[in-house]
């Protein structure tokens, strides 16, 4: 199936590894002109050179709150515009609900909430001025079922979720889409250091996925929280 996006402007957030590096590769794979951020620059550099096309490469943490403007700036002057955001960031610590502290929970919700609001907020113009834009917000099945041992992630995620909710009916008259992607376990170094077992899902799948929520076939899927779980969340919902 050709997604329709071939030449779109991508800007994918922490994608030199893992799950962002899976969406950048969909992307790149189907013709878009792709811009990449993580903090490591010579890793970032390094996937840049095993993409196909030429990814715009830049350094910068996302959960800076000036580094989504520099992003999208940077994006936009390179490529002439924005057509796709894929809002993604490391994840926070392991914790259980009662360990939580005030600094631990600050940090979870800069990263896994406010630095994709940012994100959006940043993007919005440009995919405004296009009048077509894709935004896919990475997260985790904890927004479906928390997760006991990761406090942090399952407030933060839940409350970028109830933003993104709200945030996606006010896009669609502008012919912007805004979902949420929620992975189960899946094969990155993240889930090798959180010491995880068991069946795990591919990054490349993940990020095909992705890449078919970004096409133009698709402009009516908005507002939805979509687990790639491997059928691991029992909830109904
Ligand atoms: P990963 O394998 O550890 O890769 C993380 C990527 O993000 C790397 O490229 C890293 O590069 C970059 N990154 C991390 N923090 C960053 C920052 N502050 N600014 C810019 N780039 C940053 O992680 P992953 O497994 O793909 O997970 C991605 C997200 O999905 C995380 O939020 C994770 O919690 C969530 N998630 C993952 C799974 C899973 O099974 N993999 C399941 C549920 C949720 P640098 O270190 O060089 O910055």
């Amino acid at each position: 199936m050709d997604l329709g996006i071939d030449g779109k402007v991508a800007l994918v957030t922490a994608a030199s590894r893992g799950l962002g590096r899976g969406t950048a590769a969909a992307l790149a794979a189907e013709g878009c002109r792709v811009a990449i951020c993580a903090r490591d620059p010579e890793r970032l550099a390094a996937t840049a050179d095993e993409l196909p096309g030429e990814p715009l490469v830049l350094p910068e943490d996302v959960t800076e709150p000036s580094a989504p403007r520099r992003l999208v700036d940077a994006t936009v002057e390179r490529f002439g515009g924005l057509d796709i955001l894929v809002a993604n960031a490391g994840g926070p610590p392991r914790a259980r609900a009662l360990e939580v502290t005030d600094d631990g929970m600050m940090d979870a919700v800069n990263a896994n909430m406010l630095a994709s609001i940012r994100l959006v907020q940043a993007s919005l113009p440009h995919l405004r001025s296009a009048g077509w834009g894709r935004i896919v917000l990475i997260t985790s099945q904890a927004v479906k079922q928390p997760i006991p041992d990761l406090a942090y992630s399952n407030a933060a995620r839940t409350g970028l979720w109830a933003w993104a909710k709200t945030a996606a009916g006010d896009l669609i008259d502008d012919g912007i889409t805004l979902n949420l992607l929620c992975p189960g376990l899946h094969a990155t170094d993240r889930v090798a250091e959180l010491g995880h077992r068991g069946r795990l899902g591919d990054p490349e799948d993940f990020g095909r996925v992705a890449a078919f929520l970004c096409s133009v076939h698709v402009g009516f899927l908005s507002g939805a929280a979509i687990q790639i779980d491997g059928a691991g969340t029992l909830g109904l919902l």
